[in-house]
């Protein structure tokens, strides 16, 4: 699939040709089998196979100690949030394994995360911290996902969600942690070149829309773009709020007005609806998507993979539950796992769609089309990856006529 006026953007014969990190040339294939002869550019024949742009997770909190599972499971067996919540478990449970965790425990864990969304064809993954909520701890988080793109043939953009929860400890002394977290962490982090964005979560049991403002005004005095947790359990404002700061994108938006859903459209802000957190919330009202495409608002689809609300490390997954539980069409879906992921992430003129320029980030899939990819449930049907020009090692995504070498 590439660029251009056709659904999904679909090309069929064609061709695409590489050099170094880059997209050097598309075209036919036959036009590209004679130039390959002619210069002696080894060819990877792929007929039969859907290509895609790598696909971009742009909504993960991958980088987290502990897991919630036996939360899980007591909740199933009767046991209400307010009993977990008093024996120490939710977001704090997680907060505290993570600030207990060694930065290579985070590093392992997180790398089987990552793994598993890159088996699908992902190819970027934004990752946030947010469960230290002390520095050193959200200086770990950051770390451990830049380490992340060192080790493995996948690139991260870090976001510093430093209004994630109130910590234990400040729980009478509010404004000192805001304040803390908005200024000097904040500033700290950024001069490590630890940040590549911001995020708050503005919610009625999180962070107030000052508080949330403290941060994007701090996070803007310094340069630096926002995401924003917003309209997940009820509308208190944030989309207008993320809008009024040009933030890349809002995201959750269960809970979102006319008048939020057009100030997206005007900024340019992206929705980033994340199906995951609301399936396993068991929540009723999806987010507003007529109210978006109307709008003319950008859609993102993301995993938003958290121990808490959403342990998901299936992109596909996350796209089959956007059509099937907010409506949205595969294609739309689509485009929020690859274009409008990319401009969530502020990538759009490196990433996301098929272009000469672009980096050659890109996967293959054994699918007879598209929708393929929204329509299984738990199946994945991808078979190679390309990372920046790179093939993926793993033989076990290629198939053998696909194989490298192979004329
Ligand atoms: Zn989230």
């Amino acid at each position: 699939m590439v660029a251009g006026a056709a659904p999904y953007g679909k090309r069929g014969g064609a061709a695409l040709a590489v050099k170094g990190a880059r997209i050097a040339w598309i075209g036919g294939a036959a036009e590209a089998a004679a130039k390959a002869a002619a210069n002696q550019v080894p060819v990877e024949d792929c007929r039969g196979l859907w290509m895609t742009p790598g696909l971009i997770d742009c909504h993960t909190h991958l980088v987290f100690g502990g897991n919630r599972v036996e939360e899980y499971e007591k909740r199933l067996c009767g046991v209400s949030y307010e009993e977990i919540a008093r024996a120490g478990g939710g977001i704090r449970s997680t907060v505290e394994a993570t600030r207990a965790a060694a930065a290579d425990s985070l590093l392992a864990s997180a790398t089987l995360r990552a793994t598993r969304l890159m088996s699908e064809g992902v190819t970027t993954i934004e990752v946030k911290s947010g469960y230290g909520l002390e520095l050193a701890a959200e200086r770990r988080m950051l770390e451990v996902a830049r380490e992340l793109s060192r080790r493995l043939p996948v690139s991260v953009r870090t976001t510093y969600l430093g209004l994630h929860a109130l910590p234990l400890e400040h729980q009478a002394s509010r404004a000192v942690f805001v304040e803390q977290a908005s200024g000097a962490w904040l500033e700290t982090l950024a001069n490590a070149g630890l940040v590549d964005a911001v995020d708050a979560f503005c919610e009625n049991i999180a962070f107030t829309l000052a508080e949330t403002e403290q941060l994007l005004r701090a996070a803007q005095d310094l340069g630096l773009r926002a995401h924003v947790h917003a309209g997940q359990l009820t509308d208190m404002g944030a989309a207008e709020l993320a809008a009024k700061y040009a933030a890349l994108s809002a995201d959750h938006l269960e809970y979102l007005s006319a008048g939020g859903a057009a100030a997206l459209a005007a900024s340019g802000t992206v929705a980033v609806l994340l199906p995951g957190a609301y399936f396993m919330l068991r929540q009723s009202n999806p987010p507003p998507v007529p109210l978006l495409r109307q709008a003319g608002a950008a859609m993102a689809v993301a995993t938003d993979c958290n121990p808490g609300t959403s342990p998901c490390t299936s992109l596909l997954l996350a796209l089959n539950m956007a059509c099937t539980l907010f409506g949205l069409t595969p294609e739309e879906a689509l485009a929020g796992a690859t274009r409008h992921a990319a401009r969530a992430l502020g990538l759009e003129a490196e990433l996301g769609t098929l272009e000469v320029g672009k980096r050659a980030d890109f996967a293959l899939y054994q699918i007879e089309r598209p929708a393929e990819l929204c329509y299984n449930l738990g199946a994945n049907p991808c078979v190679g990856v390309v990372h920046a020009g790179e093939m993926r090692p793993g033989a076990s995504y290629m198939p053998a006529r696909c194989a490298p070498g192979s004329p």
